[in-house]
């Protein structure tokens, strides 16, 4: 979820028109908050083999774009900040990159060739930055892997290099937003936006805002303490057993956890309609959550080490 609206359904700020707009238009507008997408890569540089580190600093230190600071933490966030910036025109960047970050299949009816549109390669010649609007997460994370994986270690061309700058940024980010589950779901309520949820101790808000941010933020007071603690977790076991899979096997994994823990695990709704969370429903979505942000972490580096 971005902070870039500061909205608060349950306390006295004003709901900006603009946001409410975007908010009502926008199917699974919202992958992890800030802090979510920095933890995951905080846990993947830690893992990163030496080599890569360094392969993936160079690349950035040339970097020229102001949307986000060009250190391997900061550019977690780079897509988001992308796909609302007006700088090729309004909305332009956003219809052309939103449905990138989230593979929504049906509750009831789970396909993901359906989600990811039948996964069409990118037409040739293509670059994956500028590849159709009309494709997932899932493709795009291979697309992008991919073109890493071509970059020569020497002798690159300035475009080359260019392609691979932006296609490292948009893996960073896309590799939480996969792990994010309400963007691998959807109940005709773009992905949770439009389920009105409570739960002790927290302002009400959406079912999806829960899970990009309301459940992260009670792991910890910020990025940098969340991501120490949950790499303290980490075992060898764990590695070795989260590194099995590709980003399609992830997708139904993300899926399986949001119809389970997100959505099957829903109270009856009021006579408004809106759900009362339970303190069970809250503490299991938050360890799930941290689990969640862990396994990007974790398989965001295997990418990298593996493309890089
Ligand atoms: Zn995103």
């Amino acid at each position: 979820m971005r902070r870039l609206f500061c909205f608060d359904f349950g306390g006295t700020r004003k709901f900006p028109l603009l946001a409410l707009l975007l908010v009502l238009q926008s199917p699974s507008l919202w992958a992890w908050g800030d802090v979510g997408h920095e933890v995951v890569a905080r846990v993947a540089w830690h893992f990163l083999t030496p080599i890569t580190r360094q392969r993936v600093e160079a690349l950035l230190a040339g970097d020229t774009d102001t949307l986000t600071p060009h250190d391997p933490i900061s550019v977690a966030v780079w897509a988001d900040r992308y796909r609302d910036s007006q700088e090729n025109g309004p909305k332009v960047n956003y219809h052309h990159t939103h449905e990138w970050h989230f593979v929504d299949m049906d509750l009831h009816h789970p396909s993901l060739d359906r989600a990811c549109h039948g996964h069409p390669p990118l037409p040739v010649g293509t670059a994956a930055s500028s590849g159709p609007a009309s494709a997932c997460v899932v493709d795009k994370i291979e697309q992008f892997s991919a073109e890493l994986r071509a970059l020569p270690h020497a002798g690159a061309s300035p475009s080359q290099l260019a392609e691979a700058r932006l296609a490292l940024k948009f893996l960073i980010h896309f590799v939480g937003d996969l792990h994010q589950p309400l963007h691998a779901i959807d109940d005709r309520d773009r992905g949770g936006n439009e389920k009105r949820v409570s739960t002790p101790g927290a302002h009400a808000g959406t079912l999806h805002r829960y899970w990009d941010t309301t459940f992260v933020e009670r792991l910890g007071p910020n990025a940098q303490s969340i991501s120490e603690h949950l790499i303290h977790q980490i075992t060898p076991a764990n590695l070795k057993a989260w590194q099995r899979g590709t980003p399609r096997d992830w997708a139904m994994e993300s899926f399986e956890t949001a119809k389970t823990q997100g959505y099957d695990a829903l109270p009856a709704p009021d006579e408004r309609g809106h759900y009362r969370l339970s303190a069970t429903y809250r503490d299991q979505a938050t360890a799930r959550v941290a689990l969640q942000l862990e396994q990007a972490g974790v398989r965001l580096a295997m990418l990298l080490d593996h493309s890089l």
